[in-house]
């Protein structure tokens, strides 16, 4: 299945400027023992989930929200525009 999650937002590394970049989704933002990255974006039965793209040639790691959990980043859920 092929949807817009599956898509990496960009294929250039904006450290190196190389474009030896991997993606990988369906990360979990809450782990078990570990913080919660998106508090209050995870669903009652499912983590909030987040697409990781990392750089082979320079090592940067960046995380990416899925458009589901990005419709979650409410106040009601704590979160505030920082302007
Ligand atoms: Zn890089």
């Amino acid at each position: 299945m092929t949807s817009a999650e599956d898509t990496p937002p960009q294929t250039i590394c904006p450290e190196c400027q190389g474009d030896n970049l991997y993606a990988h989704g369906g990360i979990n933002a809450r782990g078990g023992y570990g913080p919660d990255l998106l508090p209050g974006t995870s669903g009652v039965f499912s983590s909030a989930k987040m697409q990781t793209i990392v750089c082979r040639d320079c090592g940067l790691i960046r995380f990416y929200a899925t458009r589901e959990t990005l419709a979650r980043i409410t106040p009601d859920n704590g979160w505030r525009k920082t302007r």
